[in-house]
């Protein structure tokens, strides 16, 4: 890999880090911005945090709420929320639905622990 050789495509006095896996620019440590483990430039960082979130992520937030009466819909929070992830960091799904998709699964999980008391709870008593 010729990667040091490299410069940075908006600093052409700093060689290149890596490229941006979304318009796959050269960028060095400068530029370089992280999203859901993906390297991107400083432009399309930009453009990512300006999109619209997902609708998928919406619906696992919706879940993640829901959850707080009943404790089950907090699990397709879980469910949803990992999708989402999963399909940002693949570049499928807009970046901007991270924050979104993170806080449902991490309520969803939360959802899942009392659940998981509550069941402790009749097994003791029972
Ligand atoms: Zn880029
Ligand atoms: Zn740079």
């Amino acid at each position: 890999m010729e990667a040091s050789a490299a410069l940075c495509a908006t600093h052409p006095e700093s060689p290149a880090d890596g490229t941006c896996s979304r318009c796959g620019l050269f960028i060095c440590e400068r530029c370089r911005r992280w999203q859901v483990g993906r390297m991107l430039c400083l432009r399309c960082h930009q453009v990512a945090l300006g999109e619209k979130p997902s609708r998928r992520a919406t619906v696992a937030l919706i879940f993640a709420t829901a959850g707080f009466c009943g404790f089950v819909p907090g699990l397709v929070a879980i469910f949803l929320g990992h999708q989402e992830l999963a399909a940002i960091h693949r570049g499928e799904a807009p970046g901007s639905g991270e924050g979104i998709a993170r806080l449902a699964r991490n309520v969803g999980y939360f959802h899942l622990a009392m659940l998981v008391v509550i069941a402790i709870g009749l097994v003791v008593r029972s």
